[in-house]
């Protein structure tokens, strides 16, 4: 797959919520590889943001399977490590907020109040249950591609946060959208609205 085949708002899919993989089969092998392929193009053609993450309904496949990057500090190292049914067995130590952007939303970075630490339970390629802690950003992307697998995408946090809302400029800075001309009546982000 290519970064074309990666959906964005307005695609009322990302709203949608994905099905649980009862079986690891060699097609939610062949899926994350496909995701993977399209997470990695996409970041090809960006020359300030990384591919930190992607969930399957990206791709317009509502199973609820996510990649997470192996390691987000280093660009070169392009491996990600698939999560099968993901689900947050707990949130810890409170909230923290801070930006995100996201591969289906063109165009916009958000203020997000994330929690801090989150206790996780999912199936990995093999089938096996894996329980995992994770914290920091780590902890942040798992939350935010758990989200994709329930239909909730980043600007659905923040509605109505007048402050929360900002774009990259092309020395690749984040800079403030104005609320009430960019946000407020955007139909790609709210195609529900009146
Ligand atoms: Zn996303």
């Amino acid at each position: 797959m290519k970064k074309e085949d990666i959906i964005t708002l307005p695609n009322p899919h990302l709203r949608q919520k994905s099905t649980k993989v009862h079986v690891v089969t060699d097609e939610t092998i062949q899926l994350i590889k496909d995701m993977t392929n399209a997470a990695l193009d996409w970041e090809d053609s960006r020359p300030h943001e990384i591919s930190a993450a992607l969930a399957a309904v990206q791709v317009d496949r509502l199973e609820r399977v996510v990649i997470i990057r192996s390691d987000f500090d280093n660009k070169s190292n392009r491996e990600f490590t698939a999560l099968i049914n993901p689900e947050i067995i707990k949130g810890e130590s409170g909230k923290n907020t801070d930006f995100e952007g996201c591969l289906s939303v063109k165009s916009v970075y958000g203020k997000i109040p994330r929690w801090n630490k989150v206790r996780v339970k999912a199936l990995d390629t093999e089938g096996n249950e894996i329980r995992l802690k994770a914290e920091g950003f780590l902890a942040r992307v798992i939350q935010h591609e758990i989200d994709h697998t329930n239909g909730l995408c980043i600007v659905d946090h923040i509605k109505n946060d007048k402050k929360a809302f900002f774009t990259l400029d092309e020395n690749g800075e984040l800079q403030p959208l104005d609320y009430d001309k960019n946000i407020k009546n955007n139909s790609e982000l709210w195609p529900d609205n009146d």
